[in-house]
């Protein structure tokens, strides 16, 4: 089937990630009907939070960090109520911990004596260099700049394989889901920088909350849960049910391999896969809340969330939070690496686990950091797979979109209505 674009036709909006969401708040604050069309029963894609056994649970361990540059222009991030996690990060080995200010903000923090045991003298000065290049140089040039592994980076930095080993591997494994540090350079560089910049946290609600605020600012009606499209073209979708949707134009905001289903045009990267564990305490075993990364990789790393957002529990007790790289981890496992980390678990209950095949696209270089939105006219596609594997780069691709479908859509496709925000 196909119809005419009429002016009073929605763009659709093929899923209710942070990416589609964006770009539906986009283009309806441009004065444009969207309708978003979401396979699952609720918006966020892969930033959700479940209420369960008194507590909320993040579906895998992940953070807001408050210098995402397009998170700054498009959330009210004052509303999220941030809930801070220490700047500092602790990490433990077999038998010894060693607690490192990572040089954030203050990039002399690298010489700082609370990382005496991580690293040599050169090791803190190269990590404070790369912070305050990081810091100094505009995304452009950081996008632009020369591209290789994350780890033959590091070493051409200067930095000693020990360094890495210790410090950065086990620390940059939870953020990029991967120990071999494959990912490009450049994007460990924005990365940093954005750490460099910002607060690392979480929204005292729940990580949920991020997405539930952008859909909030849609008027009441737009977004359809449980509609699973299974066909696309740049004038209608298909559902599963059989249903045929027309718009003025198509976006498909999917995970990557969903969209890979839908668009020929798309190459679906690999997925990184991330386990996270949640344990209830009945007191917390930190008093704290810094992050512990595992240099022995057992585990990659745990956090007392309710140290940083007591707001997760319900009921006073602590949750720990516990992640594993893959899907295979074992709960005995994890718990007796637990155990030893903080000392015991005695008393602790296991609320649950979520394991998630496809929660980051690998980004090995050569990694385009901006691939194209605009399929032909008519139909687009964001998501995070379109920039960099991130809230970021699913906020910008969804920026990206919407601006390529205002550039396309006939003037008098365009509502006149005045823009509406929330
Ligand atoms: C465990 C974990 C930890 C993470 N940690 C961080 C972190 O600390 N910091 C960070 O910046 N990022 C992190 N990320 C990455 C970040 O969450 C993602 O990059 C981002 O949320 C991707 O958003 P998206 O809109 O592109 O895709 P998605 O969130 O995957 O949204 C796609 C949506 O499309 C829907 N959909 C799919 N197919 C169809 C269909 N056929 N019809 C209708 N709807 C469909 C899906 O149900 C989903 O709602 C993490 C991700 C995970 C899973």
């Amino acid at each position: 089937m196909d119809s005419e674009r009429g002016t009073t036709e929605p763009v659709i909006v093929v899923g209710a990630g942070m990416a589609g969401l964006a770009c539906a708040v986009h283009l309806h604050e441009a004065g444009v009907p969207v309708r978003v069309l979401e396979a699952s029963d609720g918006v966020g894609g892969r930033v959700r939070t479940d209420v369960k056994d008194g507590f909320r649970l993040d579906r895998g361990y992940q953070v807001f960090i408050s210098s995402y540059p397009e998170a700054r222009r498009v959330l009210d991030i004052k509303a999220l109520d941030l809930r801070a996690f220490s700047s500092g990060v602790i990490v433990r080995g077999h038998r010894a911990s060693a607690r490192v200010m990572l040089p954030w903000r203050h990039p002399m923090h690298a010489f700082s004596a609370l990382m005496a045991g991580v690293g040599t003298l050169k090791d803190k000065a190269v990590l404070s260099a790369v912070t305050a290049r990081d810091l100094a140089m505009p995304g452009k040039v950081l996008r632009d700049a020369r591209e290789r592994r994350t780890d033959e980076e590091l070493r051409a930095w200067g930095m000693s394989p020990k360094m890495i080993d210790c410090l950065m591997r086990p620390f940059l494994a939870g953020v990029l889901l991967e120990r071999e540090l494959e990912t490009s350079s450049r994007v460990f560089h924005l990365l940093w920088r954005s750490f460099a910049r910002g607060t690392i946290g979480l929204p005292a609600l729940g990580m949920g909350e991020i997405p539930r605020r952008l859909a909030d600012r849609l008027p009441p009606g737009t977004i359809t849960l449980g509609a699973q499209v299974v066909e696309v073209s740049d004038s209608w979708v298909r559902l599963a049910d059989g249903t045929t949707i027309s718009g003025s134009a198509v976006v498909v905001a999917a995970d990557p391999q969903a969209a890979g289903r839908l668009l020929d045009e798309i190459e679906v990267p690999p997925m990184r896969s991330v386990t996270t564990f949640y344990h209830a305490a009945p007191r917390s075993p930190m008093g704290e809340p810094t992050q512990i990364v595992d240099a022995t990789g057992i585990i990659t790393d745990t956090l007392v969330v309710t140290d940083a957002a007591p707001e997760y529990s319900m009921d006073g007790r602590a949750l720990v939070s516990t992640s594993v790289l893959g899907l295979d981890a074992d709960e005995p496992v994890v718990r007796r690496r637990l155990a030893e980390i903080y000392g015991s678990t005695d008393g602790w209950e296991h609320v649950a686990t979520y394991r998630i095949p496809a929660a980051l696209p690998a980004m090995p270089p050569p990694y385009p950091l901006r691939k194209p939105v605009r399929l032909r006219d008519g139909l687009y596609v964001c998501g995070d797979h379109r920039d960099t594997g991130s809230l970021q780069g699913a906020l910008v691709s969804g920026r990206r979109a919407a601006d390529a479908v205002l550039a396309d859509l006939p003037a008098r496709t365009r509502s006149r209505r005045p823009a509406a925000r929330a």
